[in-house]
């Protein structure tokens, strides 16, 4: 099979399952976005997948996302997202490709991305990435410190707060940490009106964060497969 056949069967496969678990929880499909994870994989990958329909792209690491980015300028409607841990320091090369920073987790990165919005002479959509089980080293913001974090991030004027993301601790089951998330989404909410976004569920759970209440699936292996080719 080619690459092009391949990934129509694992998107076709992919759509499937989003299908069948908006279903099963009585949610329209349009509620559910599907964020292909292209990192590792190369820049002809993401062509295909946006000539198959798919317009919402992730990476975890700025250098490579800025590279494949980079090649593909022509592809005018995809947006990208970061879905990975950022220094600080890349904050201002983050901004160049990234259209929404899923990832925030400390006051001083969302200072940093705000002055480099601020730089570019744009406002930048960023999520909060909460870590359900408070283990922070893992990445992620505990649950007590999040509504400080929004409130720099609403303050700032260069960042806007469009929810939250986490991925599923293994110390819990995944069901639990996805009704945590979106429990504290609805929070935000109060305070934080474009805080509508819940990030939540991968390949191998993507149904399970469906059914409570995920917005947004981020799915990489189920679409590109788990050899993952050397980055470009
Ligand atoms: C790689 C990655 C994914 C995709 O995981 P799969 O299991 O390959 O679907 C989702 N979210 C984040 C933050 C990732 O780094």
């Amino acid at each position: 099979m080619n690459r092009r056949d391949e990934l129509k069967a694992n998107l076709e496969e992919v759509e499937e399952r989003i299908a069948k678990a908006c279903e099963s929880a009585g949610r329209p499909r349009a509620e559910v976005m599907l964020l292909a994870v292209t990192k590792t994989w190369p820049a002809s990958d993401v062509e295909i997948l946006y000539e198959l329909g798919l317009r919402n792209f992730a990476e975890n690491r700025d250098q490579e996302a800025g590279e494949k980015v980079g090649q593909l300028r022509h592809l005018e409607e995809a947006r990208w997202h970061m879905v990975g841990r950022l220094q600080r320091n890349k904050a201002r090369s983050v901004v160049e490709w990234a259209g929404q920073v899923d990832s925030v987790d400390s006051v001083r990165l969302a200072e940093a991305l705000a002055r480099a919005a601020h730089a570019k002479g744009r406002t930048l959509d960023v999520l909060l990435q909460v870590s359900i089980d408070g283990d922070v080293s893992r990445g992620g913001v505990a649950i007590a410190d999040v509504g400080e974090l929004a409130g720099v991030i609403t303050r700032s004027g260069d960042l806007i707060l469009r929810g939250a993301m986490t991925v599923a601790p293994l110390t819990m089951k995944p069901s639990q940490a996805f009704q945590a998330l979106a429990s504290v989404v609805s929070g935000l909410r109060d305070d934080h009106p474009t805080a509508t976004q819940v990030s939540a569920g991968m390949s191998g759970d993507l149904e399970d964060a469906i059914s409570h209440g995920s917005t947004c699936v981020r799915v990489g292996t189920a679409l590109l497969g788990g050899r993952r080719l050397t980055s470009p």
